[in-house]
């Protein structure tokens, strides 16, 4: 029989531990938990059907001195989860070495059966340069230790990340992230289509657990799916998370209220709150929980004044693709140049334009979803474009151009094509930022349009252009240089596959461009 919240309170034993859970309020995601520090215990929780923490760990937004710390209970991830309709107290610890011996930070959250029992924990009173280990405990039940760090806050050095998006789990397998989980780094950067929504595929490596999702708990059942595997589990558990999304969280190439099915903007923005909130359960964001269709994730990250993330949501706020047409790679059209077609949406624009010149970071990271720079494609005696890049919004990347020629060191990362790409971006004829191009962990580019990319980005001018291979992008940043080494494995359609170096870039600091490195 399920226990009430109150019922747990009373049964707990340690009296600072109930303290701690009836204290409620806190500020922004910290208001279902704690950071008291102390001695903690086992809390008593309802009987489980299993091991409740079958999703693994994770850790993101680092900030100086604090971090967030991400579970969710699900004992059986892809069926509801599991859990009995009841909130749950979890005991969260994080320590300097792995017996957990000198723990510097604890306290116990409320896995509230509101939020699919999912925890996020702001840790605070970190410092940087530790390595630090963290774990949740829930009865007699202890979860993976994953380990974490957060950043100085200034006079960072160096620093170590990796951007990647796209895990396609019936395209491919995900030995990127096995490799990704073993580099030596700071912090990972996901670009978006983080799970995909498709239903059960005929063809590919391995099947959805049902058919797409469009409701709360068919969400919950598809990143359920995807993040039991544990060498995802791996990549979160070794470092901190910085994620944003791109249109798979939700509906494959949604555009602000239309969807991809055109359904009523009503009835899909019921599914978009649905999706949002899922999204949210799964992600260790310091953000506050959704509350219906409309959610802001924009955010920024400073590493100790050598860089700043700029995170951006490309998807939510922006006009529908132009054209009318079924594909979004087609003959543009004169709706493609109106003025009012936003991508970014009038509120995150004069955040970023309020934020990204006034940096006075070393880097500034925009870390974007779809392809930024130019990429028309000649075919025949006519010119096609991807409508769904920023391609289909000029207007909008004009504005977002000017920007980026008044701010120090500007470097866009994106996702979403499934491809590698390094290019220059110019204002005019002047270079004003430079655009890499991350391939996809899983998600396949179709054959028949390898040759193609491949060559119509060479007369684009692009240093780089690869729609091959599968990986992420390892980036390696000090005062002096930008180093971005396109990591790639030798297969996707298999477990377990080599990694090695593709090729490597440098930006130097203060000179505009990339060149090879
Ligand atoms: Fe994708
Ligand atoms: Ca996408």
């Amino acid at each position: 029989m399920p226990l009430s919240r109150r019922e747990f309170l009373l049964g707990a034993t340690s009296a600072a531990a109930l303290a701690a859970c009836s204290s409620g309020g806190g500020d922004s995601a910290s208001s279902s938990t704690t950071t008291t520090t102390g001695p903690t215990t086992t809390l008593p929780v309802p009987p489980l059907p299993g091991d409740p923490f079958m999703l693994g760990v994770a850790s993101g937004d680092p900030a100086p001195g604090s971090v967030v710390l991400w579970t969710r209970l699900a004992p059986t991830p892809t069926t509801g989860g599991g859990m009995p309709a009841s909130d749950v107290p979890v005991v969260w610890e994080v320590a300097t070495d792995d017996a957990f011996a000198d723990i510097v930070a604890s306290g116990v959250a409320t896995a509230e059966t509101q939020h699919g029992h999912s925890i996020h924990v702001i840790a605070e009173g970190l410092s940087d340069g530790v390595d630090y280990r963290y774990r949740f405990r829930a009865g007699d039940f202890t979860s993976p230790v994953g380990r974490t760090r957060v950043p100085p806050a200034t006079n960072a050095s160096s620093l170590n990340f990796a951007f990647g998006s796209c895990q396609h789990y019936q395209a491919g397998f995900w030995p990127a992230h096995t490799h990704l989980a073993e580099e030596d780094l700071d912090l990972v950067v996901w670009l978006g289509d983080y799970i995909y929504e498709g239903g059960i595929s005929d063809t590919g490596v391995r099947k959805h657990e049902g058919p797409e999702p469009t409701t709360l708990d068919g969400y919950r059942n598809r990143y359920g799916l995807y993040k039991s595997e544990k060498n995802l589990q791996a990549a979160h558990a070794a470092r901190p998370w910085l994620v944003v999304w791109d249109d798979h969280e939700v509906d494959n190439n949604y555009a602000g209220d239309s969807s991809q099915d055109s359904v009523p903007a009503d009835e899909f923005l019921t599914r978009r709150a649905e999706a949002y909130k899922a999204w949210w359960e799964h992600m260790p964001v310091r953000l506050d929980p959704p509350t219906g269709p409309t959610y802001e994730i924009n955010r920024s990250l400073d590493w100790g004044g050598l860089a700043s993330f700029f995170a951006i949501d490309t998807r939510q706020h922006r006009a529908n693709q132009a054209c009318g047409r079924e594909s979004d790679v087609g003959e543009g059209c004169p709706e493609v140049d109106d003025p009012a077609r936003q991508m970014l949406g009038a509120e995150q624009e004069a955040w970023l334009t309020e934020k990204l010149p006034g940096s006075s970071a070393t880097w500034n990271v925009l870390a974007n979803q779809v392809i930024f720079s130019p990429s028309p494609i000649p075919v025949g005696s006519s010119t096609v474009l991807n409508l769904d890049q920023w391609d289909g919004y000029p207007a909008a990347r004009t504005r977002v151009l000017d920007l980026l020629a008044r701010t120090r060191n500007p470097v866009i990362i994106t996702g979403d094509i499934h491809a590698s790409a390094v290019a220059d971006v110019k204002q005019g004829d002047s270079v004003v930022a430079v655009e890499f191009v991350g391939t996809s962990i899983s998600s396949g580019f179709p054959d028949a349009f390898i040759d193609f990319f491949e060559s119509a980005a060479a007369t684009t001018g692009v240093l780089m252009a690869d729609a091959r291979h599968r990986g992420y992008v390892r980036c390696r940043l000090t005062p002096e240089s930008f180093i971005s080494d396109y990591r790639i494995v030798e297969s996707a359609l298999v477990d377990t596959s080599p990694i090695s170096t593709a090729s490597s870039f440098v930006i130097t600091a203060g000179q505009p461009g990339v060149r090879k490195a």
